[in-house]
């Protein structure tokens, strides 16, 4: 872990923190080839490289709904009711987020001018489970679809050894409102839903997030299906003064380091006192935890820096543009004020990271790498699409007319200057 004033970073230290996120392009070869062999071969392709990743011998592709309900049978009810919680809160907010389906605006007299708001028609939610299972995802992906009306919402995950799916991922699955479930990961089970195979549905659009491979086999078939964004290995960024609890802000920081050993936690303080406290906080609440082997690689990508002004902290954090911000300064209006790029952020010390990954309601599948800067977290507006409407009467035309007419003759398009014609003749 970097320990360092922010002024004194060299170039290469501030480029590494900056620039996370390389590893995509590193993989790329691997990830082409694979997505080739599954567009050629289908299913068998899928079952010999769920063979080789995940070591499990799978016959059928898809989770039968009977499956399912058995797998459910066997969850703690009261596990279920926490998942339920959650799916009612994350509905709850994307209910909010959606438009209004229809509206019009008479821009003047017989010119009205109007959007139809209709959601994708497939969708296909890759719910991660490599290093850990995401029972989680499955509500932050399939919710949202439904909740914009999406018919058909597919979802994948990988199988353990055994060939199975984790119970709670079902129960996530069912609670959620998915249509068909299928038992692959990685990047065969981007390309099965990219191109579609004898068992899994071809979709219009693949959203969820993924390690390095599943996060560049998205960005590899663009042209098949449409996809969110790279959300790949999690990161955070916390913005703090003197005010911040360090024992609170280092475990934020661990909470990050376990999901990935690319994961990246950093803090940037204006406090020399508070930077000194989480950085021996963070290596003391390292050595307890679960995934120890995970979180001291991952650690090794996180920095503590010391700033000289709350101005230098919000500057540096414009440039991260961090999945995760969490600010826990005492005026924290003024530091969200100056925020430009953040995928969500989390305003003071009882909101840490960890509720928005699974109750409070916003969604957790966010921009990783600095993506931030370009893209949205996953949002209703991911599942919809609009189409402008017109409806213009000839007294509406008559404004129109001579605008269209001139235009369209400079640009040699006669016919479109007639067309507008024919309706005065
Ligand atoms: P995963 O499901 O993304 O990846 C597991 C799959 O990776 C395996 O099934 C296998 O097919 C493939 N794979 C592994 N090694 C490979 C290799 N050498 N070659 C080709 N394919 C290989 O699960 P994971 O690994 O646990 O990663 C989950 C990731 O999701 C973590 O990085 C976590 O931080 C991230 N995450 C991100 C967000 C977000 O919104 N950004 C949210 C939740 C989780």
């Amino acid at each position: 872990m970097l320990y360092k004033k922010l002024s004194e970073l060299t170039d290469e230290e501030r480029g590494r923190i900056i620039g996370r996120g390389g590893e995509l392009a590193d993989v790329g070869d691997t990830v082409a080839a694979i997505l080739k062999d599954v567009k050629q071969n289908g299913d068998a392709a899928l079952r010999e490289y769920t063979k080789k990743f995940d070591g499990a011998d799978i016959e059928a592709i898809e989770i039968s709904k009977e499956e399912i309900d058995e797998a459910v049978k066997n969850v703690d009810p009261a596990l279920l009711a926490h998942l339920e919680f959650a799916a009612s809160n994350i509905r709850k907010f994307h209910e909010a987020q959606m438009p209004k389906k229809m509206w019009f605006i008479e821009i003047s007299p017989g010119i009205e001018l109007g959007q139809k708001v209709t959601a994708l028609e497939s969708v296909g939610a890759y719910v991660p489970g490599g290093r850990a299972s995401y029972p989680s995802t499955a509500l932050m992906t399939i919710v949202p679809a439904k909740v914009a009306g999406v018919k058909n919402v597919v979802m994948c995950t990988p199988p353990g050894k055994d060939g199975t799916v984790n119970p709670l991922t079902l129960a996530a699955a069912k609670v959620a409102g998915a249509d068909h479930v299928y038992k692959i990961g990685g990047v065969q089970a981007v390309a099965g839903m990219a191109y579609g195979t004898e068992s899994v549905l071809k979709v219009d659009k693949i959203v969820g997030p993924g390690n390095v491979f599943v996060t560049a086999a998205k960005m590899q078939v663009r042209d098949m299906a449409e996809i969110d964004f790279p959300a790949g290995p999690s990161e955070v960024l916390i913005i703090a003064d003197d005010s911040c609890n360090a024992r609170m802000a280092a475990s934020d920081m661990i909470a990050q380091a376990e999901h990935d050993p690319n994961s990246v936690s950093v803090i940037i303080t204006t406090s020399e006192k508070l930077a000194e406290e989480v950085r021996d906080e963070v290596v003391r609440q390292a050595a307890k935890t679960l995934r120890t082997e995970i979180v001291a690689t991952s650690l090794e990508n996180a920095a503590v820096l010391v700033a000289d002004s709350m101005d230098e902290c919000i500057a540096f954090s414009n440039e991260f543009a961090p999945e995760h911000l969490e600010i826990m300064v005492e005026d924290s209006d003024a530091v969200l004020e100056g925020i430009e790029h953040a995928g969500s952020i989390f305003v003071g010390n009882y909101s840490p990271v960890p509720v928005g990954d699974y109750a409070s309601g916003t969604n957790h599948v966010l921009p990783t790498a600095g993506y931030a800067r370009i893209y949205s977290g996953l949002n209703i507006d991911h599942f919809l699409k609009s189409s402008s409407i017109q409806k213009i009467s000839k007294q509406g035309l008559e404004t129109l007319k001579d605008s269209v007419i001139s235009i369209a003759e400079k640009e040699g398009l006669k016919a479109h200057a007639d067309s507008v014609r024919a309706r005065f003749e």
